[in-house]
């Protein structure tokens, strides 16, 4: 599968790791639009969160716990964190590998479009 995000759980290709368990990857965005930029993912392949199925929402939940721990880990989670995810062509998204953006270590702005 020609998947990018497929490719970094394989480790085919590199990342900065900072959490790892049997379902769940995060790692440091490569273009970081925060003082803190981290994607988070399943390493199941799911395309969207159009794609979630029935089964996989232990997945998503497992995605905002690794969220939570890794907020604590990184320093961040008193001051506070935005956690993103872009779904589809309108919501801006350009990997088509579910992922959650946790933006920190700034006051971020209102979101506007
Ligand atoms: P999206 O717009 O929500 O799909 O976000 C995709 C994110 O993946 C962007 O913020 C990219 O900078 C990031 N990205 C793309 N390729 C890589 C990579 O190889 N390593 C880490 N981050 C990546």
């Amino acid at each position: 599968m020609d998947c990018i995000f497929c490719k970094i759980v394989e480790g085919s290709i590199p990342s900065k790791k900072v959490y790892e368990n049997e379902h769940v990857l995060a790692f440091h965005d490569i273009q970081p639009a925060a003082p803190v930029h981290l994607l988070i993912i399943p390493k199941k392949h799911i395309a969207t969160m159009n794609d979630v199925d029935a089964g996989d929402w232990g997945l998503i939940g497992e995605i905002h716990r690794a969220a939570q721990e890794i907020a604590k880990q990184e320093g961040v989670a008193e001051s506070g964190y935005r956690l993103i995810n872009n779904c589809g062509k309108d919501g801006g998204q350009v990997v088509y590998h579910i992922h959650y953006h946790l933006l920190a270590g700034v006051k971020l702005g209102p979101l506007h479009v």
